[in-house]
């Protein structure tokens, strides 16, 4: 594999774009004005979990790091449900509190969830590393509804 040019950060969710052309055009419209943009299921759930990779990466005692995490907490409710939405503290790392670090993601299958349908289902795998430095993986079949033009997560069950 060669690499392409290190001109800008690659996106978390391992499309091969950078991140502003990638998941970082949807957070960027939503930190903009509040859009929710993504136009498939699995766009929503790459920016949902690139959100939560950038969650786990940068530093909260820092302005841009305190600014990121709120922005990325923002986001991930946004895109949540109303019936399941966890509250903003809930997804807010603790000053104790080292989140996960996400390392990969790998979309395994897809099922609706088109720019004309109004559900979809998206199956992953996600890897990364706890605070102590242990390995997480995890397998999610996540279900996403669309209402108004906008997709957003409804639920998912865990497969270990
Ligand atoms: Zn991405």
């Amino acid at each position: 594999m060669t690499r392409a040019q290190p001109a800008a950060e690659p996106c978390p969710c391992g499309r091969g774009l950078a991140y502003p052309d990638c998941c970082g055009r949807w957070h960027a419209a939503f930190a903009a004005n509040g859009t929710l943009a993504a136009p498939t299921a699995e766009d929503l759930m790459r920016s949902r979990y690139t959100a939560f990779a950038r969650l786990g990466e940068v530093d909260p005692a820092t302005d841009d790091g305190a600014r990121t995490v709120a922005a990325m907490v923002a986001y991930l409710r946004a895109t949540w449900a109303p019936e399941t939405r966890p509250a903003a503290a809930d997804l807010t790392p603790g000053p104790e509190e080292t989140p996960t670090v996400f390392t990969r993601l790998a979309v395994t299958d897809t099922t609706g969830g088109g720019p004309f349908d109004t559900v979809g289902t998206v199956t992953f795998t996600a890897l990364g590393q706890d605070a102590s430095g242990g390995r997480v993986r995890m397998t999610e079949h996540s279900r996403f509804r669309r209402e108004g033009g906008v997709w957003r997560y409804v639920d998912g069950d865990v497969a270990g």
